[in-house]
């Protein structure tokens, strides 16, 4: 068995791998882009180039590829083999600065919003030397960027990177004002906890809705679903143990730093969290880690399902992104300190990430919006639709207190002087763990939990840093000017706090009281991705992107479109697959069960035999047939209906509206149908059947 520490990054041609084997020259060059974002020399990419190429070969690669992260929220790659013909019939294996540093995949068939028709097919790819190359089924895969002939991102990383950017920027600014010389850049760092469910692959293959959709459309509640809880923190099938342990070792090689694994609430989920890092690398990560999950499980006869609710009636999956600012010297800025400097820094970017959320609550919404997560969001599982802040009750206590000007602690009331006083200590972990908020501190860092388990973090991320860019950025010009620095943080921090106190709430986010407490306090809620998405071209929306130089107008506006056409033909596939499954396995499976009933009552009937059970079951199944034949045909011409609509903020809306709701009818007549058909007619595999398969 290989332990950790010797197989941990041995497929990344990470920062000790280059300083290994590059000139030493060359080297510092790449340090210089990858720490400050310096370009690397056409000689200099070479010789990387060139190096990344030997080691991989050593490694058994025969191929290369741009690795990048379109608008559809999965990777992408197309392989290049390292051989060039050579005049006398052979071939040498080369690999050029070029091809590292610049790809032009076809991109025609990818996301692009409209952005492309403007300017044409191409699309570009650009080596980002902050995020490491790595191996992956043998084929080398240099991390990129993705953007149009005119430059415009057509991915999820570009903007990512930008929206970094910003907040070093801006953060630096009142980093400075605290006189920490020493710092030179800061980063956010995240760590996103993924939430996942294991099945039986045999299960999986019986059912057309887990293959086309990843989730089940059909399926009636089992007698036993996750009433008992007994599934949360349970001792680990085998199984599941083997998947988790080849899972961990597969991860470790591509030095991401998976930690934490344990079985979820619902029966047959599950969880992992990695160590966390850098932003960018921590998405890049993530990425990974979905497609190796899959992957892996596969060799397990098993099937990951990272879809966001696979199963009506059990919990949905989720992701905790775990954010927090760090600067490069090592501090962790949402760090209380001990100083009343160290703590007027704390509270300043505390206020910071408050008063960005309460803001921009619309964008981190839409940051996490998708059908899958529709489900969930609202539904009593994950947190509301509705973004608050939970802070504890203590440090809400302190915050209190400043803006109040009152007295505060245990012991010697006094009032707090932001820059003067030292904060009083507060638990860093409470035991009260809030688990029902959207946002919550936890101590040194903010977990934001309404990310939806398949979803790239990319976007959340990039929401979460710009918004706090902007508030820094107020923050900057307000205080760099000041005479009274102490003074003008401690007056900046109450008025902050007064403006934005309404986001925070420490209570129950589940309970229908505060739905109504939030909508008194004005905080949006939006319950679903069309009401979400119509407000991402706001104003103000536009105005904090563009003016952080994140998104230009026409990537926004590409954006807003690409949102709605996935939307749509998420729905529409989930819906087809609903008609065909009703009309071709559904409904004649019932139908011939039907039949068997007539069949047996007359026969009963002849020998003088009682025939109630037959009697009654059957006039239920007809009943719910024909609601499931109605619904079916409803849903049928509403879908041609849907297709037909041309305007996508309509036609989103439209599914929305009426799809859905047809959609809910007939899964609502085929659930009951199957409560009342022989388990022998019942065409597909159950949920009992799907959610204890896995010993
Ligand atoms: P919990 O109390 O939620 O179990 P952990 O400390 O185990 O908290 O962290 C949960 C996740 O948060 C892990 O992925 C962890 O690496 C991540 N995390 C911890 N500190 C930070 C930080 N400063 N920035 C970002 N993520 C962090
Ligand atoms: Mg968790």
């Amino acid at each position: 068995m290989n332990s950790p520490d010797k197989i941990f990054g041995e497929n990344v041609f990470s920062e000790s791998v280059m300083k290994e084997r590059l000139p030493k020259e060359t080297f510092k060059e790449v340090e210089r882009a990858i720490h400050h974002g310096h370009r690397l020399s056409p000689e200099a990419a070479n010789v990387v180039a060139n190096e990344m190429k030997q080691w991989a070969i050593e490694k058994g690669c025969t191929h290369y590829t741009h690795w990048f992260q379109p608008m559809t929220g999965v990777t992408a790659e197309k392989h290049d083999s390292f051989i060039n013909p050579t005049d006398d019939g052979k071939i040498i294996l080369r690999f050029s600065g070029k091809e590292l540093t610049q790809g032009e995949p076809d991109a025609s068939s990818f996301p692009s919003g409209g952005l492309r028709a403007t300017f044409e097919a191409r699309g570009y790819t650009a080596w980002d030397p902050t995020s490491f190359a790595f191996i992956k089924e043998g084929v080398l895969c240099v991390p990129t960027a993705f953007c149009s002939y005119g430059g415009e991102a057509l991915d999820k990383k570009t903007p990512l990177l930008r929206s970094m950017e910003a907040i070093n920027k801006q953060a630096m600014r009142v980093i400075k004002l605290f006189g920490n010389d020493d710092v030179t850049s800061i980063a956010t760092t995240v760590g996103p906890e993924q939430e996942y469910f294991l099945i039986d692959e045999e299960g999986y293959k019986a059912r057309k809705d887990l293959i086309y959709t990843g989730r089940t459309l059909f399926g009636a509640a089992p007698p036993k679903g996750q009433q008992m809880e007994d599934h949360y923190f349970g001792a680990i099938k085998p199984r599941v143990q083997a998947f988790m342990k080849d899972l961990n070792d597969e991860l470790w090689k591509l030095g991401i730093l998976a930690t934490t694994e344990h079985n979820e609430v619902a029966p047959s989920q599950h969880e992992l969290a990695p160590i966390f890092t850098t932003t960018n690398i921590a998405t890049d990560h993530n990425q990974l880690t979905m497609e190796i999950m899959k992957k892996v499980a596969g060799r397990h006869g098993l099937v990951c399902l990272l879809h966001e609710k696979p199963f009506d009636g059990i919990n949905g999956s989720g992701k905790h992104n775990n954010w927090s600012i760090s600067t490069d010297t090592g501090v962790n800025l949402l760090e209380p300190g001990d100083t009343p400097y160290e703590n007027a820094q704390f509270l300043l970017f505390l206020i910071a990430v408050i008063k960005a959320v309460d803001e921009y609550q619309d964008l981190m919404r839409i940051s996490v919006a998708s059908a899958g997560n529709d489900h969930r969001l609202g539904a009593n599982e994950a947190p509301p639709a509705v973004i608050s802040v939970f802070l504890g009750s203590e440090l809400t206590e302190i915050l209190e207190a400043i803006e109040n000007d009152t007295p505060y602690g245990a012991k010697e009331k006094e009032l707090l002087k932001v820059g003067v006083h030292v904060l009083p200590k507060f638990p860093r972990d409470t035991t009260d763990r809030n688990r029902t908020s959207p946002f919550a501190f936890t101590g040194n860092k903010f977990e934001f939990r309404m990310l939806g388990s398949a979803a790239s973090i990319a976007l959340a991320n990039t929401v979460l840093n710009t918004a706090v860019a902007e508030s820094l950025k107020q923050f900057a010009d307000k205080l760099e000017g000041a005479e009274d620095f102490t003074g003008a943080i401690h007056d900046l921090i109450k008025s902050e706090i007064k403006d934005h106190k309404r986001i925070i709430f420490n209570g129950n986010g589940y309970d229908a009281s505060w739905i109504e407490e939030a909508e008194k306090r004005g905080l949006s809620n939006l319950k679903t991705t069309p009401d979400a998405v119509a407000h991402y071209l706001d104003k103000k929306n536009m105005d904090l992107m563009i003016s952080h130089k994140v998104y230009s107008e026409a990537e926004m506006v590409s954006r807003h479109e690409v949102f709605l056409d996935k939307y749509c033909k998420l729905l529409h596939i989930e819906a087809q697959t609903m008609v065909e499954m009703a009309s071709e396995d559904i409904l004649p499976q019932v139908s011939a069960y039907s039949t068997s009933l007539a069949d047996s009552i007359i026969a009963k009937k002849e020998v003088g035999a009682d025939t109630v059970f037959e009697s009654e079951i059957l006039g239920e199944i007809s009943g719910y047939m024909k609601d499931a034949y109605q619904a079916y045909k409803d849903l049928g011409s509403n879908l041609e209906t849907a297709e037909e609509k041309e305007d996508f903020v309509e036609k989103a809306n439209y599914y929305k509206d009426v799809i859905i709701p047809d959609m809910d009818n007939l899964r609502k007549a085929c659930d009951q149908l199957e409560t009342k058909t022989s388990a022998e007619y019942w065409p597909f595999p159950t949920y009992g059947d799907l959610l204890f398969a896995v010993r």
